[in-house]
């Protein structure tokens, strides 16, 4: 740090680096007990502490080191949250090398295409998904060894190249390893948007980009972690950043409770009642799950304070729902390309004023944004609109943890103020509020006008019978297009699509109203948890609006 003092007001504070090692130091230092439980893949739940998780973070470094991986290598993770998961996130970012998270539930060919266009040289992989790497193992020849995150009893037969178990890996080593200390606008992390068209597309974060983003995440109306709270991510690590939580939790000190591969409702269920656990997040299929479960079974949620929703619009029904269970809900929106924080639903003056009822239509906009977020909404030629709630256009976001280029592309995908184009229509109101109508290619378009899938959607899916609603537009040869609305009713429920539209009219605007309803046994999903609206399209391409 070779910091020359030229004129007398330069460099007078110290320069302190935003890298990525810093945070797990300072949580093994300050908060070296605090605990991370984890429902292990093997089974058993395990328990330990920050301080142990550095220095075996540390052992991965010098182990990874050791292998020959240098500052800029790709590592990839393909692993479900878990501690050994942490470690290694820690651990190949604090060698300088990029941490890639792999999403298990992406196509196979789309894994190992992403391995190899990463060009990754090491996976570190669960036990779960050694059978899916063998069968890929051959169409992906960069990939110099396998590490699987178990012990020696749990390691399987397999024919991974150089396979190892993670424990014996770090066995013969002692942790004497010195963090690397580069640059903090070098890359950390990558991670691949989950492509539900064309390839993924890689989003290179930095230390520094990351840093914040948890600092972001922090702040009392975002994540609201604190060292006496227990943060349970249902999210998975390999998705988008993991809405910063393996940052954001040792940064502050909180307890982290690792759910594993377990994620229904039971399963979670019980990992928040025996851990009491006060903030969880993860995407609206997981809380579907989970309250059908509370409902069923007639439970409560004593300890549970906040529950953060992203991915998905969050319903109405449902935060409504986690209301009556005493428990804050708070929708996050963000993508891949965001680190993905972009705005969280929470009241500010003058809302909190409103009656509840009111107060409710503002927790179902996806909310506003932090500070280091600012957002746009602007019309095909790229004029931007007006901030009144009721104009809609394409969202745009420029900030400090917000994508400049994807990775391995030089195609320019700014606007010439630095805003990126998410790809959603919103409105943004006079206090800031943003609310997703639709993305870009869902939107519905009949006689002209755009019909909100999503408002519809949240509407379908407040009826009793309703476990998840889909509206896709389909030709219409007077309307140009027509919405379908397509149902996967709870499981021992019936009701007729007249039904549905009855309890729907008068809620909504009468041209709104959906032109059919169609019924589905299973809602196709992508790899992160959003329905798959290019299947419904594709499974109904043959439907026709009766006339
Ligand atoms: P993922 O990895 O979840 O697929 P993407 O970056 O592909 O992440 O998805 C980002 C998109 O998810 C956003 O552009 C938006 O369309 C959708 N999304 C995320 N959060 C919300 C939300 N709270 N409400 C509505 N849509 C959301």
């Amino acid at each position: 740090m070779n910091l020359q003092v030229t004129k007398p007001t330069d460099n007078l504070m110290q320069h302190w680096p935003l890298l990525c090692h810093r945070i797990i130091d300072h949580a093994a230092l300050i908060h070296g007990r605090q605990e991370v439980v984890t429902q292990s893949v093997e089974g058993p739940i395990h328990r330990t502490t920050y301080a142990a998780i550095r220095d075996r973070a540390l052992r991965v470094a010098q182990k990874l080191d050791l292998d020959g991986i240098a500052v800029g290598d790709r590592v990839a993770t393909l692993a479900w949250n878990t501690w050994r998961h942490l470690e290694c996130w820690y651990g190949i970012m604090g060698t300088g090398a990029i941490c890639h998270t792999v999403n298990p539930r992406l196509f196979p060919e789309q894994i190992a295409w992403i391995i190899n266009d990463a060009a990754d040289r090491i996976v570190m992989t669960d036990i779960t998904f050694v059978p899916l790497l063998e069968k890929l193992a051959d169409k992906m020849p960069g990939v110099e060894r396998y590490i699987v995150l178990t012990d020696n009893a749990h390691m399987p037969q397999t024919s991974l190249k150089n396979a190892v178990a993670y424990e014996d890996w770090i066995a013969d080593v002692d942790g004497s390893y010195r963090w690397h200390v580069g640059d903090e606008n070098a890359a950390s992390a990558m991670c691949y948007t989950s492509g539900t068209t064309g390839n993924p597309k890689g989003v290179v974060y930095t230390h520094r980009t990351n840093v914040l983003h948890a600092m972001m995440g922090n702040t009392g109306d975002a994540m609201a972690l604190t060292a006496t709270g227990t943060i349970l991510p249902v999210v998975p690590m390999f998705h988008a950043n993991s809405w910063g939580l393996a940052f954001a939790a040792p940064f502050v000190g909180a307890k982290m409770v690792m759910p594993g591969p377990k994620l229904d409702g039971a399963s979670v269920y019980n990992l928040l009642q025996a851990e009491k656990v006060t903030v969880t997040a993860g995407v609206p299929t997981v809380w579907q799950m989970l309250l059908g479960y509370i409902e069923a079974n007639k439970l409560a949620l004593p300890h549970l304070k906040l529950v953060v929703c992203g991915g998905s619009a969050m319903p109405r029904a449902m935060i409504e729902a986690f209301l009556q269970l005493g428990v804050t809900p708070r929708q996050a929106w963000g993508m891949t390309e965001t680190s993905p924080m972009g705005t969280m639903s929470v009241l500010k003056p003058p809302v909190t004023d409103l009656p509840d009822n009111e107060k409710i239509d503002f927790l179902t906009a996806q909310g506003y944004p932090p500070f280091g977020v600012e957002l746009k909404i602007t019309d095909d030629a790229g004029a931007s609109l007006p901030r009144d709630g009721r104009t809609y256009g394409r969202l745009k976001i420029r900030g400090l943890a917000v994508v400049r280029r994807y990775y391995g592309s030089d195609a320019e995908i700014l606007d010439e103020d630095g805003y990126f184009d998410t790809g959603d229509v919103a409105t943004i109101d006079p206090h800031g509020y943003m609310r997703i109508t639709d993305r870009a290619k869902d939107v519905i378009k009949s006689g002209g006008e755009w019909i909100s899938s999503i408002e519809l959607e949240n509407l379908a899916v407040s009826h009793p019978a309703v476990m998840e609603a889909a509206v896709i537009g389909l030709p219409h040869p007077k309307w140009n297009e027509r919405p379908l609305l397509v149902i996967q009713l709870k499981s021992g429920m019936t009701v007729t699509a007249e039904q549905v539209l009855d309890f729907m009219e008068g809620k909504i605007a009468k041209w709104w109203m959906p032109s059919s309803v169609v019924f589905v046994d299973a809602m196709p999903h992508t790899a992160t948890g959003k329905i798959m609206k290019t299947t419904l399209r594709d499974q109904f391409k043959n439907f026709r609006f009766p006339v």
